[in-house]
């Protein structure tokens, strides 16, 4: 299994530096933000799977391009897969037919472009040779992050989380994950603004990560642009005894 990093910032205003979205090997999105604009059209063609983490603006904004995109080429139907909760958003606030087309419905009412389909925590879907495990996590809206497992490594990744617990039990239990994407989007500076958006700052995520097993490696996504740099001070410090953390970029890719 591979996993490329399309986006993996928290907001606009570093170039080439979208917002959240990864891809598992050529056909699986997780998530949707800005990331997904940078690929080219042969790329956006090979999607055939989109989990969603939530519906926060900068892990969906790419999907109504995409499907605007691909969807009247597409021989099946786009499957997006989401929360019951999500969905609900998608309809009445995106794919509304007056923000965006309802492109379940388009060409025919009865065989759309895209498909929604509702997932649940931790009852994992199957593509192909891949499994996507959904994991509740602690967000202002429902949230989830997820393992994917290809049979020889996993890869977890929170989505937008606070403090959680489930998700690092599943984790340590099954073993094996090679790496975790997390987020840190705020700077210490500002954890009563984690607290109250539900986010990470470095001290809350290192106090997270005692819960976590010691062989997982973690790096890091989600850094709000204006305190970039604030941010990665506080998450790369050689000389603390702390969790040692690495720091995702856009291009990066992994092999599991
Ligand atoms: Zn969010
Ligand atoms: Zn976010």
């Amino acid at each position: 299994m591979k996993v490329e990093v399309l986006g993996c910032g928290g907001s606009i205003g570093i170039p080439g530096e979208g917002t959240t979205a990864f891809l598992i090997d050529e056909d699986i999105l997780i998530d949707a933000g800005t990331g997904v604009c940078n690929m080219t059209m042969p790329a956006l063609e090979k999607i055939e799977h989109v989990f969603l983490s939530h519906t926060h603006l900068d892990h969906i904004c790419a999907l109504p391009f995409l499907i605007d995109t691909v969807g009247v080429f597409r021989p099946r139907p786009l499957s997006v897969y989401a929360s019951a909760a999500s969905i609900a958003s998608l309809k009445q606030h995106i794919f509304n037919n007056s923000i965006w087309p309802d492109f379940t419905r388009i060409p025919t009412p009865d065989k759309g472009v895209m498909r929604y389909i509702e997932i649940h925590h931790e009852e994992p879907v199957t593509v192909g040779s891949r499994t996507i495990l959904p994991i509740e996590v602690e967000h202002t809206v429902h949230a989830f992050g997820f393992i994917a497992d290809d049979g020889a490594g996993r890869w977890a990744f929170s989505g937008d989380t606070h403090r959680t617990d489930r998700f690092y039990d599943i984790i340590n239990a099954m073993g094996n994950v090679k790496r975790l994407f997390i987020e840190a989007a705020f700077p210490d500076k500002e954890a009563w603004i984690a607290d109250l958006s539900k986010h990470l700052c470095p001290s809350l995520l290192f106090d997270e990560l005692k819960k976590l097993n010691p062989d997982t490696e973690v790096w890091i996504s989600h850094l709000k642009p204006r305190e970039h740099q604030a941010i990665k001070a506080q998450l790369l410090q050689p000389d603390t005894p702390q969790r040692r953390v690495e720091l995702l970029a856009a291009g990066m890719q992994f092999d599991f």
